[in-house]
């Protein structure tokens, strides 16, 4: 195109004998159609989005219709991706949760209805404002300032007296965070029924069992036939108190769902003690410390006594008289370790996912003799719940079984030489 009208003003100047004045006269008018064109497609470009381009021919022509063909399938996907938004805007809307999108500086950028009633944000009034200004709870404000959503936070619902929220927040995008948050307030009310019944049933229980147990003692101490008979009614009357002891423990456990206290603990220390107490129960067993570590570990001493009593006690009562019990403490890479093993009746892979369960036995004919409530491994997995830590079964049927305990290194006070 180019090449022809270059050859036409040339022409024209020779016929008219002057070249140069041709050939300028001719680049002017080009120039000026060029500017005409561009003006056109500027138009075209910045007001008329559904419109054709406008028409040109030549090379001119196929880069017009290559903007075109691309202008157009930008436009379907813009359409598109509003129509996406708009889909998600209306689900998020009709939700009974609260759902408030913020951008990077952590301002409104929408929210749906529910926000308006949890919190009582108004959108799109509250559009562009922090959200940190409008929710001014202030385990709110440490929890979204911290940036760690890991966990969601409960907080009183600040547009009533005695409603629960539970609020979560997730990252996208480019640092957004999009806070959802729902009313547990009826969850929460009847969890405090079923702990309260639990700890009053306990209690209810315990006096009239000590009554029964107190006369079975002084029974048992006079001569009577009646004394295997004794025995047993005494030693049920034990095991139900242990029962209620676990109980209580159990529903304590899972009623404080804030992280455990942080006592320094003595981890070698501990495991001396409570071995020292199946050393009295059993002392045909061979007991061994493997202490890799003089790590300490942080937590709540009572709960981290009665879990690790629990696995070393379970250790002692399914292995043989004559068997083996060991405990390694050692450090690894992701925080520290504590396993029991014991070279005792080990467990069928299939129960080894429910053990943790309340009053799941592997095998119900043998805790009879055992003894044992049931409640032991789910008391250990509440307690390392508190303590963000994980149990680990493993165990080999006829050969024994290894439970570890995996704390996460906020958990341990490394001693300066083995860090
Ligand atoms: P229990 O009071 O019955 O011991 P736990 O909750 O402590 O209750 O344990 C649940 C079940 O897990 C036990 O009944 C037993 O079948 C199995 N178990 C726990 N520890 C061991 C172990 N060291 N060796 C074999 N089986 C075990």
């Amino acid at each position: 195109m180019l090449l022809c009208t270059a050859l036409a003003w040339l022409l024209f100047g020779v016929s008219w004998q002057t070249t140069f004045a041709g050939t300028s006269i001719g680049a002017l008018a080009y120039s000026i159609s060029c500017i005409v064109r561009l003006r056109r497609v500027y138009q075209w470009l910045k007001h008329d989005t559904d419109a054709e381009p406008p028409s040109s021919v030549g090379e001119y022509g196929d880069v017009l219709d290559e903007l075109h063909r691309m202008r157009s399938i930008s436009i379907r996907q813009a359409e598109q991706a509003e129509l996406r938004i708009m889909h998600l805007q209306n689900s998020f809307a009709s939700l009974e949760e609260a759902v408030i999108l913020l951008n990077s500086a952590g301002e409104i950028d929408w929210s749906n209805k529910a926000a308006e009633r949890l919190f009582g944000l108004r959108f799109p009034d509250d559009q562009s404002r922090a959200l940190a200004t409008l929710i001014r709870a202030p385990e709110f404000l440490q929890y979204f300032d911290e940036g760690d959503y890991e966990r969601p936070l409960s907080i009183a619902a600040p547009m009533s007296e005695i409603g629960q929220l539970e609020v979560s927040i997730t990252w996208f995008g480019a640092n957004n965070r999009m806070v959802f948050a729902r009313d547990v307030t009826e969850v929460r009310r009847l969890e405090q029924v079923r702990t309260d019944f639990i700890a009053n049933v306990s209690h209810e229980l315990r006096t009239p069992l000590t009554v029964i147990s107190g006369y079975l003692e002084t029974m048992q101490d006079s001569d009577s036939e009646w004394q295997a008979a004794l025995q047993q009614m005494s030693s049920q009357a034990d095991r139900m108190e242990s029962l209620l002891t676990d109980l209580t423990q159990l529903n304590k456990l899972e009623s404080h769902i804030e992280r455990s206290q942080h006592d320094v603990i003595d981890v070698k220390a501990m495991i001396v003690t409570l071995f020292d107490g199946v050393s009295v129960q059993k002392p045909e067993q061979k007991l061994e410390i493997k202490a890799k570590t003089n790590a300490q570990l942080l937590g709540n001493h009572e709960e981290l006594y009665s879990a690790f009593s629990n696995l070393i006690n379970n250790a002692s009562k399914y292995t043989a008289d004559n068997g083996k019990l060991r405990v390694t403490w050692k450090l690894d890479a992701t925080g520290a370790s504590l396993a029991v093993s014991d070279s005792g009746v080990g467990i069928e892979a299939q129960h080894i996912p429910r053990l943790t369960e309340r009053f799941y036995r592997a095998d119900p004919g043998r805790h009879r003799s055992t003894g044992g409530t049931g409640l032991g491994l789910a008391i250990v997995k509440h307690v390392l719940l508190r303590h963000q830590a994980a149990l680990k079964i493993e165990s080999t049927p006829g050969q024994g079984s290894t439970f570890t305990c995996l704390f996460p290194e906020e958990r341990i006070i490394r001693p300066p030489s083995d860090n």
